[in-house]
């Protein structure tokens, strides 16, 4: 399967230094920020460096380095914010949105680190 990466999105700009961001951790293979249009009293950003468009792309193609980064990075970044329940927080959900059925804004994987309210059920009820 081929992915086709648009090094124009907005995330490969931010990650070029060519738009700014309020960061909350960078890593060697990851950078997390603020979302510029919160929906939750917290709502950080998490993405990799690298040149993925979603979520089984990077999982198909990013080496063990950047997965581990990647990861360690979004759980570090549930601390830092003080949403990880245990550490000063009550609770988040993270959302990685893929594609047109799962309507993503932005081509270059993002985890969504939600929390900070209660967030509510995580989809309405499904009715054909
Ligand atoms: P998606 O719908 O692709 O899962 O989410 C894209 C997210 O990126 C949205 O929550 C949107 O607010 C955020 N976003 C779009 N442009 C920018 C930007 O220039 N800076 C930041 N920090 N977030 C952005």
């Amino acid at each position: 399967m081929a992915y086709a990466y648009d090094d124009q999105n907005i995330f490969a700009k931010i990650l070029r230094g060519e738009i700014p961001n309020n960061t909350v951790l960078e890593t060697d293979h990851s950078l997390a920020f603020h979302d510029i249009q919160p929906q939750a009293p917290v709502h950080v950003l998490v993405i990799p460096k690298g040149p993925y468009v979603n979520y089984d792309h990077f999982a198909a193609q990013a080496s063990e380095a950047e997965i581990t980064d990647y990861a360690r990075a979004i759980g570090e970044v549930c601390k830092l914010v003080e949403v990880a329940p245990g550490n000063d927080g009550d609770g988040y959900r993270l959302i990685s949105n893929a594609g047109e059925a799962g309507v993503q804004e932005v081509p270059h994987l993002h985890m969504h680190v939600l929390g900070g309210r209660v967030l509510g059920r995580m989809l309405k009820k499904f009715d054909d």
